[in-house]
């Protein structure tokens, strides 16, 4: 049984040759429209402070303004020659998952961390599973208190919340604040935002500092007290008592008649909202559908939805991931990657999670993985040719 849990190591050491140290390598980025890069020259110090080395794709900084001579010196070597980049790399550390080519060129040996996309995409890791990787996901880094340095999801989630309220501001043909002037008084843009969570209340709280007037809602009654503190109305719908979320603070799937409650609320309020922002999310699962089309028609000439759930369906039924929709007036973006578009601080911050977490992998200048630590082992996907993650095992048995 390829997926059945296996028994794991509680801990194995690296087989690093003695006299060279340990490399971790960062590649150039090559997604479309990704400007990011897994580690910044800050970072790069911090690293080779573990008695490693830090090897960096040239070019690979440069999307979000650092020089191959900012990482030299940092510490890092530059280097022009990906296969052996490869070939050498004891930890790759990425932002987005590497390509079949990357997988296999990579030593059997060899840890990759970076966003795998575990959970929706878990046959694209048939390659690292083959090769004997250990692969780590950022988006399994567990919530907890220990943990919250290298919650790269919530930095993330950060950039985007910020970024979609900027995109909608230059989308409307309005302005934001409330201005009164000697030509008369312009009243406030509406925002509507959809999922209370961090990108939610990052949304909230960048429209509400541009002076709009901010409704937010989202299923889990704990959010109420978030969005009101931001200084938004929280939407409430009577779900009659039924539990909408687990035990780690996310929200479950809902019932169809719950959905449907939420739904007619949303439509109403959209009626009158300039900018809908959405950004609601199950783990693992599809996103719910929050927008309907009679929603949509229902809104006014000159505003805008934008979706933030685009990659794993849409919280809007007409959404389209990445493309530009219009009906009756009203513009849908689905952009699938925002955090790619504010390089810089995106990349700040998920080079300090991922620095946080190589913290916890390496020991006296070597590898020294813990199953048994509750942030590593919970964010292990692969290991030694096996899934180690029951729920990414589950998704791949559901899509086998
Ligand atoms: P997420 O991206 O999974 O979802 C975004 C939001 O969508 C959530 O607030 C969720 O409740 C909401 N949502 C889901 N279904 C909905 C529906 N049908 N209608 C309306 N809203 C819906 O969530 P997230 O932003 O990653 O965070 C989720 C929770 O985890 C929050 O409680 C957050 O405060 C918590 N959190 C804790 C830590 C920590 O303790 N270290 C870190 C980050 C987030």
């Amino acid at each position: 049984m390829l997926y059945s849990r296996p028994v794991v190591p509680a801990s194995f050491k690296s087989v690093a040759l003695v006299e060279e140290k340990m490399n971790i390598v960062v590649l150039r980025e090559n997604a479309p429209g990704e400007a990011r890069v897994a580690l910044m020259p800050d970072s790069v110090k911090k690293i080779v402070a573990l008695k490693v080395s830090v090897v960096v794709e040239s070019g690979a900084g440069l999307g979000a303004a650092r020089t191959d001579d900012d990482y030299r010196e940092a510490g890092a070597e530059i280097s022009c020659d990906r296969n052996a980049l490869l070939a050498a790399a004891d930890v790759l550390v990425t932002v987005n998952r590497p390509s079949d080519e990357v997988f296999a060129a990579l030593k059997k040996v060899a840890v990759v961390l970076g966003f795998l996309r575990p959970l929706d995409e878990p046959q694209a890791l048939e390659p690292a599973l083959a090769g004997g990787l250990t692969t780590f996901a950022m988006e399994l880094v567990p919530r907890i208190t220990r943990a919250q340095a290298m919650d790269a999801l919530s930095s993330m989630a950060t950039v985007a919340g910020y970024k979609a309220v900027i995109l909608g501001a230059s989308q409307i043909p309005r302005m934001f604040p409330l201005l009164m002037t000697a030509a008369g008084t312009v009243p406030p843009a509406r925002v509507l935002i959809l999922g209370a969570g961090v990108a939610g209340l990052q949304a909230i709280a960048t429209a509400r500092r541009l002076g709009a007037v901010v409704e937010g809602y989202d299923v889990r009654a704990a959010a109420g007290e978030q969005v009101r503190s931001l200084g938004a109305t929280f939407l409430e719908v009577d779900l009659g008592g039924l539990k909408t979320e687990d035990a780690g603070g996310y929200a479950v799937e809902l019932s169809e008649e719950a959905m449907q409650r939420g739904r007619d609320l949303i439509a109403e309020h959209a009626k009158t909202a300039d900018v809908v922002i959405t950004t609601a999310q199950v783990p693992g699962r599809k996103a719910p559908l929050l927008v309907t089309e009679e929603a949509v028609n229902g809104m006014k000439r000159g505003s805008v939805i934008i979706d933030l759930a685009g990659a794993t369906g849409g919280n809007c039924v007409l959404s389209k991931a990445d493309e530009t929709v219009e009906r009756n007036g009203v513009t849908i973006l689905a952009p699938t990657n925002l955090p790619a578009t504010v390089p810089v601080h995106a990349s700040q911050l998920y080079s300090r999670n991922v620095t946080a977490f190589l913290g916890l992998l390496i020991k006296d200048g070597e590898l020294n993985i813990d199953m048994n630590d509750d942030v590593v082992g919970p964010s292990c996907v692969t290991h030694q040719g096996q899934v180690v993650n029951q729920r990414v095992a589950a998704a791949l048995s559901t899509v086998a």
